[in-house]
């Protein structure tokens, strides 16, 4: 069945409405007679997606640096509350209907200091409940995620979730030849794990693109010593 979300926006006194297959064209008709003429966004995000500045001499020297496409305030559906959201550049899974295929590239987008990023990530100009890292696939940089996740933590970041096309049992067999991925694991607090498959995508659930996504609550599955799913 079709569902479609609201979510009230109290900060930017709005309606975010969200629907995970296409609703008829009757109901965008009747939302608007309703709640007034909308603002697309896209994939339930801010439509600006703001590039970082291009970086200094000091910057660039820097060993750290990871290459994204650019990063956004206000998401309200990347995770609980409101998200500052980084979009890494490249990904090799290439799924069939991945809704991100500019971010499949591995030369695009910019390359910039985790320092930075993380600054423009935790402006203080804007509210946030936590960062979010998507793209692209975060975990095809390990090294500049790993770096990035503790420059959060230690810029004072509260709550960091990190969405992944490989699922948690395949990036922990990566581990074994990739120890920073066990670290970043140890690190965020959210996993959003597994490729996006086009034929479920009607089955998505919160914050996926499809059914078979998981949104796993890191501490308490290591806890646990079983996957829990966030609640
Ligand atoms: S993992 Fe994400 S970014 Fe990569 S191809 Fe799949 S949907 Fe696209």
């Amino acid at each position: 069945m079709p569902e479609i979300t609201f979510i009230v926006d109290e900060l930017q006194d709005a309606i975010l409405v969200e629907d995970n297959q296409d609703y008829r064209l009757d109901a965008t008709h009747h939302l608007r007679s309703v709640l007034g003429e909308g603002q697309e966004i896209g994939c339930a995000r801010p439509l600006e997606i703001i590039k970082p500045p291009i970086a200094s001499p000091e910057e660039t020297a820097e060993r750290t640096s990871v290459r994204i496409a650019g990063y956004y305030h206000n998401s309200l559906t990347e995770g609980p509350g409101r998200r500052s959201s980084v979009l890494f550049q490249f990904c090799p899974l290439k799924c069939k209907g991945c809704y991100v295929p500019q971010l499949h590239d591995k030369k695009s987008g910019t390359s910039v200091s985790v320092k930075r990023l993380a600054e423009l990530l935790l402006d203080s100009e804007y509210k946030r409940d936590g960062v979010t890292i998507l793209g692209g696939e975060p975990f095809a940089q390990t090294d500049g995620l790993f770096a990035l996740v503790k420059e959060l933590r230690k810029q004072g970041c509260p709550h960091i979730v990190c969405y992944s096309g490989y699922t948690l049992k395949a990036l922990i067999e990566k581990s074994a030849k990739q120890p920073l991925i066990s670290a970043v694991l140890n690190e965020i607090d959210i996993l959003i794990d597994g490729a996006y498959i086009e034929s479920l995508a009607g089955g998505a659930g919160l914050w996926t693109g499809s059914g078979n996504q998981r949104v796993i609550d890191l501490a308490a599955t290591k806890q646990q010593n079983q996957i829990v799913l966030y609640s």
